[in-house]
């Protein structure tokens, strides 16, 4: 597959953020992609970066960077770096992205694309997401690409009054991706489909 054709089957799966649409277009996965797995850059699946990860698949990044869109936010929290694709996507669609990883070497990998590609609202560093980044919080939205039976309490408390948070709950067996919109001290749940995902784990390495 093509980046066209990646771009068609989004579209059909209901994918339709002409600014999402627009950001896919414009990075190129290949980048964030190792060498061993360039010929499947372009399929819309999730793809092996080493240290036992992934790259997410593009109709989940698509999805979930939809979900978030929806909310307008401007400053946005990524949890789990990973290849950084997600990162440069969102950096196309919003004013600045923090991003936290607690693998060193794809967190230097990462920075190194960022800087390459001249994304400079992309703020990365390296630590436990679960923590979220309090010395940056709040946060309009956070993204979190990884998942766990529930959502770290740091992260909830991190986001801004009104702000919104992507994320897949569950274990290895059965996963749903979570939409949770914060409206003060209120935090409501919505479920965005079943979706397969790596764990967050804690602590850095
Ligand atoms: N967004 C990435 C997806 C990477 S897979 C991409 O576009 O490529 C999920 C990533 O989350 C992995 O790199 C994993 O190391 C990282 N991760 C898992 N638990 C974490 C934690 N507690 N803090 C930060 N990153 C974490």
């Amino acid at each position: 597959m093509n980046k066209q054709q990646l771009l068609d089957e989004l579209t059909r799966q209901g994918i339709q953020d002409p600014q999402v649409l627009a950001a896919i277009e414009k990075i190129s996965r290949q980048d964030f992609v190792p060498e061993e797995q360039q010929q499947y850059a372009y399929a819309n699946d999730a793809l092996p970066i080493g240290y036992e990860q992934t790259i997410s698949q593009p109709y989940v990044v698509a999805l979930m960077t939809q979900a978030i869109l929806k909310h307008h936010p401007k400053k946005v929290l990524e949890v789990g770096t990973g290849s950084g694709y997600q990162a440069a996507i969102l950096s196309l669609c919003v004013e600045s992205v923090y991003t936290v990883e607690r693998i060193k070497a794809l967190y230097e990998f990462a920075r190194v694309r960022f800087s390459a590609l001249e994304l400079e609202n992309i703020h990365s560093f390296y630590g436990d997401g679960y923590e979220g980044l309090a010395a940056e919080a709040p946060f309009d939205a956070i993204l979190v690409a990884a998942r766990a039976p529930e959502v770290p309490k740091a992260l909830l408390d991190q986001l801004t009054p009104q702000g919104c948070l992507v994320m897949p709950m569950g274990d290895e067996v059965a996963q749903e991706l979570v939409l949770v919109t914060r409206q003060d001290e209120q935090w409501h749940y919505q479920s965005l489909g079943a979706v397969v995902f790596v764990p967050l784990q804690p602590g850095i390495v």
